[in-house]
């Protein structure tokens, strides 16, 4: 979606909002998959509240894109315009065993920043791509470890109220890569409260997960990680793998021949070549297993 309205383009400067015309929204999702839209920089927090008023008032709707590790967006002109929040600096401060971060922040730069601090307990996080507001939306977790566990405090934009607020960790539910969030809220910044350990400890526990990671799964390829979630008490991958679906493709979607719940794009996949895959596994899965496997990559879709 184009913003071509002088007042609002002159609305959205005055707001210290960067607006950027006609971005490929590919270059900025790790399956390299998407259109095209006019995406807006947040700088400061604080003007969150005035530009989704201002958005609104406009009938110009919006979608929020973190590190873009974990979506599937549509191809060709996309309906919405793209907000995205400007790393801010620091986008860790350290305050004994808590650390305060910025949601446009790298993960897993914040788990090694943290363990600088000898402060450990996230080693499982390091190789999940993305920023700490995608980790915090999809209550991100490898290894028996879970970012939910962390958290004592959010600042978000809540879209409720309109207004920017601060929750306590115990009034969000954190599950199985879902989170009580309002599909609207914008997470902003977050309190994580970690443990004592000594650096040298921690990087060894991030040096076992990188391997386990590098043995297991397709680092060197265009992914979302898993597409699906794992239905209760199995293994999506597992299932998949029992098919016989490894390599198994629809256009340049594949599914992974090194971790069967990995659908890459082999060359230049797009929306339909995916969705066409997801769909295909899905209705095998069902029919030979009668388990219908909810996505866990988060699809954009137009409603
Ligand atoms: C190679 C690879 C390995 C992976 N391994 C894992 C793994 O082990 N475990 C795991 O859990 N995931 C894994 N993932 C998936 C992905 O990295 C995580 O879900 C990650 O936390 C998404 O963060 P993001 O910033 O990229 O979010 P995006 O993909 O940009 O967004 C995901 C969703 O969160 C929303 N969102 C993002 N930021 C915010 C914010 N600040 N406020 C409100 N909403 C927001 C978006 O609107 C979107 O709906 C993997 C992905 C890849 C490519």
């Amino acid at each position: 979606m184009r913003i071509s309205d002088p007042q609002l383009i002159g609305a959205l400067a005055a707001l210290g909002v960067e607006h950027k015309a006609g971005v490929s929204l590919a270059e900025k999702t790790s399956l390299e998959i998407g259109g095209t839209s006019d995406l807006l920089l947040v700088r400061r927090h604080e003007s969150l509240p005035d530009l989704i008023r201002l958005l609104k008032q406009a009938g110009v709707p919006h979608r929020f894109l973190g590190g873009g590790s974990n979506v599937l967006l549509p191809d060709g002109e996309l309906p919405w315009v793209i907000l995205q929040l400007a790393r801010q600096d620091p986008e860790v401060r350290i305050e004994g065993n808590l650390a305060f971060v910025d949601c446009a922040a790298d993960l897993g730069r914040t788990v090694t920043t943290c363990a600088k601090h000898d402060l450990g307990g996230m080693e499982g996080l390091i190789g999940v791509p993305g920023t700490v507001g995608g980790a915090l939306r999809m209550n991100a977790g490898a290894y028996g470890t879970q970012i939910g566990s962390f958290v004592r405090e959010v600042q978000i934009y809540r879209a409720a109220t309109g207004r920017i607020e601060t929750l306590r960790g115990s009034e969000i539910n954190f599950e199985y890569r879902h989170t009580s969030f309002a599909p609207d809220d914008i997470m902003l910044a977050v309190r994580l409260e970690l443990s004592s350990k000594p650096y040298r400890e921690i990087l060894q526990g991030i040096r076992i997960c990188n391997e386990k990671r590098r043995a297991s799964q397709p680092l060197n390829q265009k992914s979302a990680g898993c597409i699906f979630k794992n239905p209760p008490g199995g293994s999506a991958g597992r299932m998949i793998d029992e098919l016989g679906l490894k390599g198994h493709a629809a256009g340049d979607a594949r599914v992974s021949d090194r971790h069967a719940n990995f659908f890459v794009n082999a060359g230049h996949a797009t929306s339909a070549d995916m969705l066409a895959l997801i769909a295909d596994v899905r209705q095998r899965v069902r029919e030979r297993y009668g388990v219908e496997l909810e996505e866990e990559v988060i699809v954009w879709k137009d409603s």
